[in-house]
């Protein structure tokens, strides 16, 4: 067993001449003044917002289909996916909708109220912002494409409570044109036509269903111009199939451009499946994010 002498030590790095020696203490100093002619890096946070990097995960979001209705169908996949247990979800039926009472709904039932299309929807939706470690592995268990992060990163709070978001807080804003939810699915359609992009906006038959259960509805309007053509389809969201992706393709990029709908790359968040998706409100550039307060509205 060999043991190693004092005299043995050999420097990896070679040692400073005499020259060097003297200048040693103050060798430090030349990065500083290096440093002091270079532009300055100092963010004017929170005076000049910066944009963040195109894939920064922020905020999450619930998104929706063109017609109004929510893409998040309940089923709790991103829950379980969550390593640090911070989301919460409860599924329940649209058949169970108050808007239902009495009637028989089957789940293709285009004249029953729907959250979402299809069976399910989710009733009640938590994140909790204390444990979150924005790791998008949620975006990545979501059947439906339903959960995507912005990069809203103002994410501080007063309380405990007021950092679990429900899901008033994380659900998109209705776009202009959409119709708001409760209401019946596009009539012939299927959740897999939505899931397919096949739903490009209302229909006059949802507008005349929402028209006599909610007279009063500030979305009708809005709804009833896109039907009528006087208004532009909704602006399809960030996160939906491309028009020249899957079934129907072709049919869906027509109607895409007749509509003049704008998709671009900005702001994907959720790695190699998003990397040409559309563009949505707030998801692009944080300038441009509505605030908390705006998405709760
Ligand atoms: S956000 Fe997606 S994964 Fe989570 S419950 Fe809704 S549909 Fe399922």
């Amino acid at each position: 067993m060999s043991s190693t002498e004092p005299g043995d030590y050999q420097p990896l790095r070679p040692q400073p001449g005499a020259l060097g020696e003297i200048f040693a203490p103050v060798a430090g100093f030349g990065v500083t003044l290096s440093s002091m002619f270079r532009p300055t890096v100092t963010e004017q946070y929170p005076r000049k917002k910066e944009p963040t990097q195109r894939r920064f995960h922020g905020r999450h979001q619930l998104n929706r289909y063109a017609d109004g209705l929510e893409k998040c169908i309940g089923c709790e996949l991103c829950a379980w996916a969550c390593p640090a247990d911070a989301i919460y979800v409860e599924g329940a039926s649209n058949a169970d909708l108050p808007e239902n009472a009495g009637r028989q709904v089957k789940a293709d039932d285009s004249g029953g109220a729907h959250m979402s299309p299809g069976e399910r929807y989710g009733r009640v939706y938590q994140i909790n912002y204390l444990r979150c470690i924005f790791c998008g592995l949620c975006i990545e268990a979501c059947p439906t494409r339903a959960l995507t992060m912005t990069n809203d990163f103002e994410l501080a709070g007063n309380s405990r409570a007021g950092m679990i978001y429900e899901k008033q807080d994380l659900l998109a804003p209705l776009s202009e044109g959409m119709l708001a939810a409760p209401h019946p699915m596009v009539e012939g359609t299927t959740d897999t036509d939505y899931y397919s992009g096949d739903v490009l906006g209302p229909t006059a038959a949802q507008v005349a269903w929402v028209r006599e259960a909610r007279p009063d509805d500030e979305t009708l309007d809005a709804a009833e111009a896109v039907v009528s053509g006087t208004a532009p389809a909704p602006t399809p969201r960030k996160h939906e199939l491309r028009p020249d992706e899957g079934p129907g393709a072709a049919e869906r990029s027509a109607g895409a451009a007749a509509v003049g709908s704008v998709r671009d790359d900005a702001g994907s968040t959720t790695g190699a499946r998003s990397t040409s998706e559309p563009g949505s409100v707030g998801e692009s550039d944080l300038t441009g994010l509505p605030s908390r307060t705006e998405v709760t509205a």
